[in-house]
């Protein structure tokens, strides 16, 4: 079996521990590479190195020369999508058509976006009073840490990277030890498209042990972490030690609200595709479905059916559209929310456990699951399962469907199904959300600004106001009076 390493100061490296990780096919339970167990011995090394490029070629490069490495990075990316896709697929069971069509373009896509805005950030004059002259500018933190999951690893990455990467930020990216692999091939990607050694250094490892070490490192000036709402938290504690600035991306758990006004044949395949794609591990997958009491028989009628029809199986398949959970331990996980949501009262309509498909039994696979009656109190209404499974509730009146969407910790997304303008922008107002869609669901792009309210987040990232999570602000301001100003000698 092939035994990777990490990239520090451009030096394929092992741990200093010398410990290995295994990477797992969920697909079939077997592992694909032994990767290493980085800590915080390989965090110092690591900060190190950025340091040094921060304050060495990296750090004296101009903003479109910085441009035109991401650029060159995104078309390397873009050749090599086939063999990404397939890395993709093996260290965490997306079908192969959705991690190489998809997840690798929209890489390239945040590559290209932010390499367009690296010679573009800029400050602004102040309105200083007379006799002085004022302005802000902005500039790198100097080391940078990125930390993503695994549900979309190579995405995230560059929607992370790319930014810092951008506004001249040295990087140090932390993958999930779950799916370590198209990061260290980003790392390579950006060594043959032209970074300096050090200006992207990449750290596998886990969590508690690599990530937590970057986090408190007092040499990071500011982290960028997507992951679950727990491990957030874990974070702020760890970073107070130097008072890190974060970006945090957290969970979800997105009301999904369809309106009686709703055009049907849009709302359902919808309704099915945010809780099923990715099998439901997309943190702004529409997780509990609000639909109006009169309507509920006929669309939980037409939800059934199409999840009885989702093609669940190999990846690699192009016929997939169900790949596995992502590890053995997120299958028990989803498993218990199952058990605990017919134990709490809910009504188990379909799925709920493993496909009957006797050739997926060594793979983490799981059912496309609905429950119906699904109250706000239940475990699997307040917390977030990250699988395919969908909670149905019903409202009355619209003022009930916005209690019930907004009776929730957290506040990613929401998704808003009306033919009514006026319902849509007064639904739009009061749902506590950072991603409101209309008529559409989990439309994402470097384009536009991603991030959570309430327990979903801290800041924004993504489109062209990500630049300033990744800069800090200076205000210069300067005497131009010439004038000794002698009021403390008087
Ligand atoms: P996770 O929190 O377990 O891990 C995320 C990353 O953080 C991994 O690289 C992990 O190694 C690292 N990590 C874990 N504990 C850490 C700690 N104490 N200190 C530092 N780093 C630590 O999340 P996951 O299981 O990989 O991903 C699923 C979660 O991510 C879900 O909750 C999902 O909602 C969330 N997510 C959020 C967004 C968003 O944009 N809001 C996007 C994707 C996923």
């Amino acid at each position: 079996m092939e035994t990777r390493e990490m990239l520090i100061g451009g030096e394929w490296t092992g741990a200093g521990n010398g410990q290995l990780l295994e990477d797992i096919n969920p697909a079939n339970g077997e592992a694909v590479c032994r990767f290493p167990r980085g800590d915080a011995t390989d965090v110092d090394r690591a900060v190190a190195a950025a340091r040094e490029a921060f304050e060495g070629p990296w750090g004296r490069m101009a903003g479109p020369e910085r441009g035109e490495i991401l650029r060159r990075m995104a078309d390397i990316l873009e050749s090599r999508a086939e063999e990404l896709g397939r890395l993709e697929t093996e260290d965490m069971g997306k079908p192969l058509t959705q991690s190489r069509d998809g997840d690798v373009p929209g890489a390239a896509a945040s590559l290209r976006y932010f390499a367009g805005l690296a010679d573009k950030v800029e400050g602004t004059a102040l309105a200083a009073p007379a006799g002085y002259v004022g302005y802000t500018v902005r500039e790198p933190f100097g080391v940078v840490g990125c930390i993503v999951p695994w549900n979309f690893p190579l995405s995230i990455a560059c929607i992370k990277v790319a930014p810092a990467l951008a506004v001249g930020n040295a990087v140090i990216l932390k993958p999930s030890s779950n799916s370590p692999r198209t990061a260290l091939e980003l790392g390579s990607i950006g060594l043959e498209a032209g970074l300096p050694p050090g200006a992207l250094n990449v750290v596998t490892g886990l969590g508690p042990e690599a990530g937590a070490a970057l986090a408190a490192h007092h040499g990071v000036g500011k982290v960028s972490f997507t992951g679950s709402t727990e491990a957030g938290r874990a974070l702020i504690r760890a970073s107070a030690g130097n008072v890190k600035k974060l970006t945090l991306e957290l969970g979800g758990k997105t009301p999904n609200i369809i309106l009686p006004d709703a055009d049907l044949d849009m709302a359902i395949p919808a309704a099915a595709r945010t809780i099923f794609l990715n099998s439901g591990q997309i943190c702004t997958a529409g997780s509990r479905l609000v639909v109006h009491r009169d309507m509920k028989e006929q669309i939980l009628g037409r939800l059934v059916e199409i999840a009885g029809n989702l093609p669940v199986g190999d990846p690699m398949d192009p016929a997939t559209k169900l790949g596995p959970l992502v590890s053995e331990e997120q299958w028990h996980r989803v498993s218990g929310y199952v058990a605990a949501g017919s134990a709490e009262g809910a009504r188990l309509v379909t799925g709920g456990g493993r496909p009957d498909n006797p050739e997926l039994a060594d793979g983490y696979y799981f059912a496309p699951t609905i429950f119906d009656q699904v109250s706000g109190d239940m475990t699997i209404c307040r917390e977030e399962i990250f699988g395919p499974v969908l909670c149905v509730q019903a409202y009355e009146d619209v003022d009930e469907a916005v209690r019930i969407a907004n009776d929730c910790d957290y506040g990613l997304a929401a998704d808003i199904w009306t033919t009514d303008v006026n319902t849509a922008h007064e639904l739009a107002a009061r749902l506590e959300a950072g991603i409101i869609w209309v008529n559409c669901t989990n439309v994402v792009g470097p384009w536009m600004s991603y991030g959570g309210h309430k327990q979903s987040g801290l800041g924004f990232e993504s489109g062209g106001d990500c630049l300033h999570e990744f800069t800090r602000l200076k205000t210069v301001v300067m005497d131009i009076t010439g004038e000794p100003n002698t009021w403390i000698c008087e």
